[in-house]
């Protein structure tokens, strides 16, 4: 008995992926934002920086709000307040 081989073909993106990928790039653009830290500035002592117990969550600054990851960095870091 033979097997079936189905050829599906490699996946590829899909309009919408090219679509948020352009967006994406441009809100990162906008932002300088970086997969690294800048000096002692990075997401997770970000002010916006949603749950600082998690590697990757939201950074809910409006001109964002993605998910990001903790070592990453932008132009709109922003001190966590002592109080
Ligand atoms: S504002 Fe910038 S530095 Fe702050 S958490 Fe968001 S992406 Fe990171």
């Amino acid at each position: 008995m033979t097997e079936a081989v189905y050829d599906v073909g490699a996946p590829e993106p899909k309009p919408i992926d090219e679509e948020l990928s352009v967006k994406l790039g441009h809100l990162a653009e906008d932002a300088i934002l970086r997969g690294k830290p800048n000096g002692a500035e990075r997401c997770d002592n970000c002010l916006y920086y949603l749950d600082t117990d998690k590697d990757i969550t939201y950074c809910w600054h409006p001109k964002l709000r993605v998910l990001v990851g903790g070592d990453w960095w932008c132009q709109w870091w922003e001190e966590i307040p002592e109080d």
